[in-house]
């Protein structure tokens, strides 16, 4: 077989030093994405000097991670933005202990709500005692892995690298790329989103494949979108929900608000955030960002009339169902009966998954995806 090998990457990988490794280590890991979990678990294996390759099929590192720059004063964070948690969980992500590394933070305590429902517009600021979540203060997600993780890995990736095939070769994984390159491994992590599992883009061949590959069908990996509206006056709540308050409040998966995203920011712009996520894979995600965008100002100036077109300067969209690579938001819902951690064990001691999908009580967010690399990492050295 005429194999293409990774030239560019051999040579810009680091020389492991054996003493640094233990009997039960892999020399070299190939790890398939570079979001939070692929980054996590290339840091956490890289500290103990195993080798380690990234491949990442989009242009650019980060996954659902994504920053916008330059469209207001403050970065803002396409993709994940709220930290669902104690802000101490990102010294643990770093196995730096319960810290918040001096990263600044605040706390997120919206206070004017409304609801549109029927056609009508009502205030519910009691709702501002019942909710408070953190969010950053002048960094993003994407700034926080940027700045704690990236420095130690970044190297290590290579974008425009489509994983298509993992297979035996002898002793070792074979992992084939679309365009036919492949790369010998001892081990391979893979984190691709469940989407990409679901849709069968990457083959496990020679009795690789996870434990019943099918019943991952059975888990929902929502549709979902993020927008950022700039405004020269504000119009609108801390947080405007669409719906009856009791549809709003009932603990479902599917969430849609408008949210003030300039709260608490170091700014006096005018920046209105749209987070839509859906168990339904079909609506408004399937419209291009131009009518998507136009969707959302008629539905803006349904609610609050003429001074949403007269105030508006700019909008962005991040339609992340219509991501090649990532082709949703993120899971959410098991109909079926089997675990997915039970689904994507560690296979033969050579196939490993990571991601927010494996995140367990964290499922479907940041330290979720990071905690579930830990995890991959750990069964690793002991597989
Ligand atoms: C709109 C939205 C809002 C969110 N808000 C929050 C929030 O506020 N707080 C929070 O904690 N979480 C939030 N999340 C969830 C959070 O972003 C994710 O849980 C987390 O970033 C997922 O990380 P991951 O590493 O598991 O997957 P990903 O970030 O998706 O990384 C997987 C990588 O694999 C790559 N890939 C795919 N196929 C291949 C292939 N064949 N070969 C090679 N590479 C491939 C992809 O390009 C991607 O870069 C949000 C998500 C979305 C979409």
């Amino acid at each position: 077989m005429d194999r293409r090998t990774f030239a560019g990457l051999a040579a810009s990988s680091l020389v492991c030093s054996p003493g640094l490794i233990s009997a039960q280590q892999p020399r070299h890991v190939t790890i398939i994405g570079a979001g939070a979990a692929g980054l996590t678990a290339a840091y956490h294996l890289t500290r103990t000097g195993v080798q380690v390759h990234i491949l990442e099929a989009s242009p650019s590192w980060g996954g659902r991670l994504k920053r916008l720059t330059g469209f207001a004063d403050v970065p803002l964070d396409l993709g994940a933005e709220w930290i669902h948690d104690d802000p101490k969980i990102l010294g643990r992500i770093l196995d730096q202990g319960e810290t918040d590394l001096g990263v600044a933070t605040i706390n997120y305590q919206p206070q004017t709500y409304q609801f549109w429902n029927n056609g009508k517009l009502k205030n519910f600021n009691a709702l501002r005692h019942g909710y408070e979540e953190v969010k950053f203060f002048d960094t993003t997600w994407y700034g926080f892995f940027e700045t704690f993780v990236l420095p130690a890995v970044r190297e290590k990736i290579a974008v425009g690298a489509a994983v298509s095939q993992i297979s035996k070769q002898g002793s070792r994984v074979s992992v084939r790329l679309t365009d036919g390159r492949t790369l010998d491994t001892d081990k391979v992590l893979v984190t691709v989103p469940l989407s990409v599992l679901q849709r069968d883009q990457i083959a496990f061949q020679d009795g690789l494949a996870p434990h019943s590959l099918n019943a991952l069908q059975d888990i929902g990996f929502g549709s979902g979108f993020k927008v950022f509206l700039k405004f020269s006056e504000r119009f609108y709540p801390d947080i405007l929900f669409e719906g009856s308050r009791a549809s709003v409040l009932a603990n479902t998966w599917s969430e849609k608000i408008y949210y003030d995203a300039a709260f608490g920011k170091p700014t006096s712009q005018n920046i209105l955030g749209l987070f839509t996520v859906s168990d339904e894979p079909l609506g408004r995600v399937s419209l291009d960002d131009g009518a998507l965008l136009q969707d959302v100002l008629a539905e803006l100036t349904e609610i609050f009339g003429s001074v949403v077109r007269e105030a508006f300067f700019d909008g962005v969209v991040q339609n992340w169902s219509r991501e090649r690579h990532i082709m949703g938001s993120y899971s959410m819902e098991n109909y079926g009966n089997d675990d997915i951690i039970e689904i994507l064990a560690p296979v033969k001691g050579r196939v490993f998954f990571a991601g927010e999908a494996l995140g367990q009580d964290d499922q479907s967010t940041v330290q979720g995806a990071a905690f579930s690399a830990k995890r991959a990492v750990e069964q690793m050295t002991v597989a």
